[in-house]
């Protein structure tokens, strides 16, 4: 769908440059979805991954994020073995939803009541991202972190559009629930993409 070189604005690796790698397609259909234009496909053009990984090497990061969209409907292997070739280190954004397919460095799963995770998610997730919608959202998050490896970084996510409204109770329970960490959208604040 997109590639761009822009700063991670979420989660374990907030602040750091990153080249970003938007694939298309999704078949999970988040109602409070911010990218609901990648969810066809079709829409989108089709690109070599050998000209994205090229991109991405000139870019002068370190750093690449595949994200989506749900990144995962695609046979992510050779994508991320070329990447890795070039010695970037190579991150994912994912529901879970689908079989997550290639080579990581870091996977983030931030799993969405409309289309369940696997199980295999919860295995390879070095960071577990909910993003909170309702206050019912933290017993959905308490029950996904037992899920996940003890070693997976924790975060809880306030919905963009509901942040004035869940950030006081995201901050009380971070406070009396201390594995968790508030991550905030960033980039929205730093004015990049
Ligand atoms: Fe949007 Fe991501 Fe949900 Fe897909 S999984 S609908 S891209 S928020």
């Amino acid at each position: 769908m997109e590639e761009f070189y822009s700063l991670q604005g979420e989660g374990f690796h907030t602040g750091r440059a990153a080249y970003f790698i938007r694939l298309a397609g999704c078949d999970v259909g988040c109602v409070w979805c911010d990218v609901k234009e990648s969810w066809d496909k079709t829409a989108h053009p089709v690109v070599a991954v050998d000209e994205i990984v090229n991109r991405a090497k000139k870019s002068g990061t370190d750093f690449v994020i595949i994200t989506g969209g749900e990144p995962c409907l695609h046979d992510l292997n050779y994508l991320t073995q070329e990447l890795k070739k070039t010695g970037l280190l190579v991150a994912l954004e994912t529901s879970g939803s689908s079989k997550i397919t290639g080579e990581f460095d870091w996977i983030c799963v931030s799993p969405k009541k409309f289309k369940a995770p696997l199980p295999e998610a919860f295995e390879r997730a070095h960071e577990l991202k909910i993003v909170i919608f309702n206050k019912h959202d933290f017993d959905w998050a308490e029950e996904h972190s037992m899920k996940v490896k003890q070693e997976c970084k924790l975060f809880l996510q306030p919905e963009w559009d509901k942040r004035e409204e869940v950030l006081p109770m995201m901050i009380d329970y971070v406070k009396s629930h201390v594995k968790w960490r508030v991550s905030l959208q960033t980039h929205r604040v730093l004015g990049v993409r």
